[in-house]
């Protein structure tokens, strides 16, 4: 089985060094897009690999990319989103800290195909490792001449910055994103225009996320046939999957696109804790809708994951035992939104708080009948097309699915008057 985005991580470990990142291939695609290739050529290639966005919602890069209008003059630039906070979801942090240039040459190459001359990595606060390892190989791939002007004699040039959020969920919301790196509070924009029209400084910018680019070097390399050769379906390569809550060995492993939930939950997983049962699952961090037993066979890809009514998000899953309530277990998610929330859009400002309000007074014991009338109209009214953007949405997707497959514990709590795991 091939593992090309961590075969070169060792837990543990420090990260290769730029010179054995070279030893063993590294910025060999750079040397290949800049010297062989033109812009265009890459968003085929890339186009053509069939690669989805890793940051969640699944969006073709390539495709992505060719919304850039590559014939106004004037700067443009490349995002790599690595302001990972989905709760659950601790992939993109892997890849920073075990193989750093590995980012690095994923975003030459997509600087060069959508021709931006200004690059930042947006760095999620809290990871104080990756931002050392990512500061030093930028040092090391300048020192190089990957980064810098006139790259290799060919004339491209390329600036690198590691920008460190504040730590808020908001700032991966790719608008919100922008506003904070140009210093602003971090509200999403309006959409459209989408970024790759007008991003940072209203001009055109890409904001991909730093799975889907450390797959880059590799599809350079080795072919877009290559890449879709990797996986067991439709959506191409491999995948960085997780899982977290009470399973024996939780992780984070990468596998070929399209695994079975069973296999990540009972192989790599171990399964559940001894005396515990398996109740229900989110596939993709916190903001994607419950699978429960009659999933299990489910492909973790984004189509076959949609068709089972949730999302495959970051793909990275978070399991619900029989020994953990699921009113709890969803008000945790909740408190988290509610706090995430940035308070620009109405709805998610004053919705989150009330979802909250009413799912802890169920868990003290003093929930009413009415409130599940109130928990169904706010999954309603906090869905997609009310809010300003994917938050309030996404923190619907959890408790929808949990009134749908766990509601008789939520009208137990309000019949016992207590929480019954209590
Ligand atoms: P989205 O579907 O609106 O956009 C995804 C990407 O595709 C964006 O870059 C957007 O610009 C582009 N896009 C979408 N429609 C387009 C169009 N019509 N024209 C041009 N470009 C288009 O999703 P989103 O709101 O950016 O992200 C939501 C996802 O983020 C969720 O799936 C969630 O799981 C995930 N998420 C991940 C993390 C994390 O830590 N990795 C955190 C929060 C949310």
């Amino acid at each position: 089985m091939e593992t090309p985005l961590t075969q070169h991580i060792v837990a543990g470990r420090q990260p290769l060094s730029l010179k054995e990142y070279e030893q063993v291939g590294g910025y060999q695609s750079v040397r290949k897009v800049l010297k062989q290739m033109t812009p265009a050529e890459v968003t085929e290639l890339v186009k053509a690999s069939n690669l989805k966005g890793r940051g969640g919602a699944g969006f073709g890069t390539g495709m992505k990319w060719s919304f850039v209008p590559m014939d106004v003059p004037g700067p443009k630039y490349l995002v790599a989103n690595a302001d990972e906070m989905e709760p659950g979801t601790f992939k993109d942090r892997v890849l920073l800290e075990g193989n750093p240039h590995q980012l690095i040459e994923g975003m030459i190459v997509a600087s060069y195909a959508i021709q931006a001359n200004i690059s930042y990595v947006f760095l999620r606060w809290a990871y104080k490792l990756a931002a050392h390892e990512v500061t030093k190989a930028i040092q090391e791939a300048y020192d190089a001449g990957y980064l810098g002007k006139n790259i290799m004699g060919t004339g491209f040039n390329l600036e690198m910055h590691l920008h460190t959020g504040v730590g808020r969920y908001m700032c991966g919301e790719e608008t919100a994103l922008l506003n904070a790196l140009e210093g602003k509070r971090a509200n999403p924009r309006a959409k459209p225009p989408f970024p790759q029209v007008s991003g940072l400084y209203g001009r055109p910018t890409i904001v991909n996320n730093v799975e889907t680019l450390c797959c880059l070097p590799h599809i350079v390399n080795k072919g877009a046939e290559w890449f879709k050769g990797l996986s067991k379906t439709e959506d191409a390569g491999t995948k960085l999957y997780g899982v977290s809550g009470k399973v024996k060995r939780p992780g984070t492993w990468e596998l070929p696109m399209g695994v079975t939930v069973r296999e990540l939950l009972e192989e790599y997983a171990g399964g559940m804790k001894d005396g515990l049962q398996f109740r229900g699952l989110l596939p993709g961090g916190a903001s994607t809708d419950f699978l429960v037993e009659e999933h299990l066979d489910v492909k973790m890809d984004y189509a076959s994951v949609t068709k089972a009514g949730s999302r495959m998000g970051t793909g990275t899953m978070i399991i619900l035992d029989d020994k953990t309530c699921p009113v709890g277990f969803v008000l945790n998610l909740q408190h988290f939104f509610a706090q995430e929330s940035c308070g620009f859009c109405t709805p998610c400002r004053e919705g989150l708080p009330w979802v909250e309000k009413v799912l802890r007074a169920m868990e003290r014991g003093e929930g009413r009948p009415e409130d599940m009338n109130i928990l169904d109209f706010h999954t309603q009214f906090l869905g997609p097309g009310n809010t300003f953007c994917a938050l309030a949405p996404g923190a619907m997707e959890p408790l929808q699915s949990a009134l749908k497959y766990f509601r008789a514990d939520f009208e137990r709590h309000i019949t016992e008057k207590k929480c019954p795991w209590r």
